[in-house]
């Protein structure tokens, strides 16, 4: 279920969405410097990650839907552990979570962003890049 080949393993490890061997990000979700920065080609595979200008501005609703079940996680969790808990103390809880995992949802949101546009290939290391498939996404 988590092994390569499943989209599930290219997201939890940011590995390329075509290969899932090359990093998909320039550094650390967490690294200040290259926060959320996609890097241009696959290391591995030569995939060229942004398939058409402002790409992934389509991750934002991604992003979206992650902090929405963020937020549900937060507020079921606090049902079950603290039910006594009131509004101010859940808005508190749920704005630290944000701002501590934002990094991580922005990067998640790319992520799923490429892998549901672009397929796996378990072929493409073993042919240095070329493929019938994403040929014209591919770096000459
Ligand atoms: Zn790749």
């Amino acid at each position: 279920m988590f092994g390569k080949g499943t989209k599930l393993y290219s997201v939890l490890r940011l590995k390329c969405p075509r290969c899932h061997e090359g990093a998909f990000f320039e550094g650390h979700p967490y690294k200040y410097s290259t926060m959320g920065k996609v890097k241009e080609y696959c290391p591995k595979c030569n995939l060229k990650y942004s398939i058409e200008p402002s790409f992934y501005y389509g991750s934002y609703y991604v992003v979206y839907g992650l902090g929405c079940a963020l937020f549900i996680s937060i507020w079921v969790l606090k049902l079950i552990f603290f039910p006594d808990l009131g509004p101010g103390k859940l808005l508190l809880a749920i704005l630290i979570s944000i701002l501590t995992l934002s990094p991580l949802l922005y990067a998640l949101s790319k992520i799923i962003w490429g892998n549901l546009f672009i397929k796996y290939d378990k072929n493409i290391t073993k042919n240095n890049g070329v493929t019938s498939q994403n040929d014209t996404i591919t770096k000459k």
